[in-house]
């Protein structure tokens, strides 16, 4: 069996060892004579899986006593409904878009506004016709035009296709109810829970395979949502009334969610997942900057992304020409996203620094020839 470097931005690669583990206990989970997969929600081993992993991630994120946490179903694309549904109780919302995702949370929550309350656009970085120029930043507070009543401010603190990242919790307003989609560097590090009102994550990065959302919420935020337009499985407070089985939940999901915290821990946590992390993505970004024009990455140097490095080699015949060549040479999943195109490394904490050496070794010897044959 071999295992490929696996750079894509989700699904993505896993920790090997929960894979592993998750291996050896697929057809009897501890003894039961039954996989975790074919078990009762309601039964005493899920309960102990879904508890554990709940016990976990508190640790992992320092989650305060006031905050609960709820693996939900629907992705973070169902949060972006979710989320006005649950806070807007009528009243106006802030959204500040800096990247393809924080633009669609944008705008979903602005189709459903007339039934929930009011959308404003607090700021943007997006470039007036010139999209490829633009979203290469994250606003300063005093550059967002918030409304002091609003419900709650929401941002995406990583943006996995443009690669621009909120990399200190300190750099957003103070006194706003932060709303943040944190789908791409959740548990990158360590994280000022105690700043936000509200945190989803889709699990499919950072967290285990695709089909389980990760939702914490602050408890006075709960039993807002409007019961005329909010379907019961969307309103946070009947899912946290439910501990998240109003239900079937996505068990397996979860079970391998329950792995990775489990792995994160034995890693030594969030404090040195961060160290890992700065250290994985500056190799990358040296790598640019070193390559003399060659690699280009186009966000500010302040708000560049640890965990998704988007770059564009000088044509569209030389990405295809690196991504072809990358293939072969056993990456997968280097080809940036459809709507900018170029290259997109995404180095979660599952993608171990030899990966990261062996991307970084490529990227100089192609620079080193294709410079030459242009
Ligand atoms: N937000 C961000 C930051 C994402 O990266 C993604 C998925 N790539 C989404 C939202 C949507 O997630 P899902 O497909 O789980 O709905």
């Amino acid at each position: 069996m071999t295992r490929i470097w696996n750079f894509s931005a989700g699904p993505a690669t896993l920790p090997e060892a929960a894979l592993r583990e998750a291996q050896a206990e697929l057809l009897d989970w501890h003894g039961a004579g039954a996989s975790i997969m074919e078990m009762s929600h309601r039964g005493k081993c899920f309960s102990e899986v879904l508890e554990t992993a709940k016990a976990d991630l508190r640790a992992l994120l320092a989650i305060p006593e006031n905050y609960r946490v709820l693996f939900l179903q629907g992705g973070a694309t169902l949060q972006f409904s979710a989320v006005p549904m649950n806070l807007l109780a009528g009243r106006c919302a802030d959204y500040v878009v800096t990247g393809a995702w924080s633009k669609k949370a944008w705008q979903e929550a602005a189709r459903i506004e007339k039934a929930v309350g009011k959308v404003r656009l607090a700021a943007t970085t997006e470039a007036e016709g010139q999209p490829a120029d633009g979203f290469c930043s994250f606003p300063r507070a005093d550059e967002m035009r918030l409304d002091p009543k609003a419900a709650y401010l929401h941002v995406c603190t990583n943006e996995t296709i443009h690669g621009v990242e909120v990399r200190d919790d300190a750099l957003l307003p103070e006194g706003a109810t932060v709303v943040a989609d944190m789908s791409s560097h959740i548990l990158s590090r360590p994280v000022d829970i105690w700043r936000y009102g509200l945190i989803y994550a889709g699990a499919q990065k950072n967290i285990g395979p695709s089909g389980m959302t990760l939702v914490i919420v602050r408890e006075d935020l709960l039993g807002q949502a409007d019961a005329n337009v909010t379907p019961r499985l969307l309103d946070y407070q009947a899912q946290t009334e439910n501990d998240s089985m109003l239900n079937t939940p996505c068990t397996f999901a979860i079970y391998m969610a329950g792995l990775v915290f489990k792995w994160l821990k034995k890693e030594g946590g969030l404090v040195r997942m961060a160290e890992i992390n700065l250290e994985k993505a500056a190799r990358v970004y040296e790598t640019i900057e070193e390559s003399g024009g060659f690699y280009r990455n186009p966000v500010e140097e302040a708000c560049r992304s640890r965990m998704n490095i988007p770059f564009t080699l000088p044509t569209p015949e030389l990405e295809a020409e690196f991504v072809r060549e990358s293939e072969s040479r056993g990456f997968m999943g280097l080809k940036g996203h459809k709507s900018v195109g170029g290259i997109r490394a995404s180095l979660y904490n599952a993608m171990p620094r030899e990966g990261v050496e062996a991307l970084v070794e490529f990227m100089r010897e192609f620079a080193a020839r294709r410079s030459k044959r242009n």
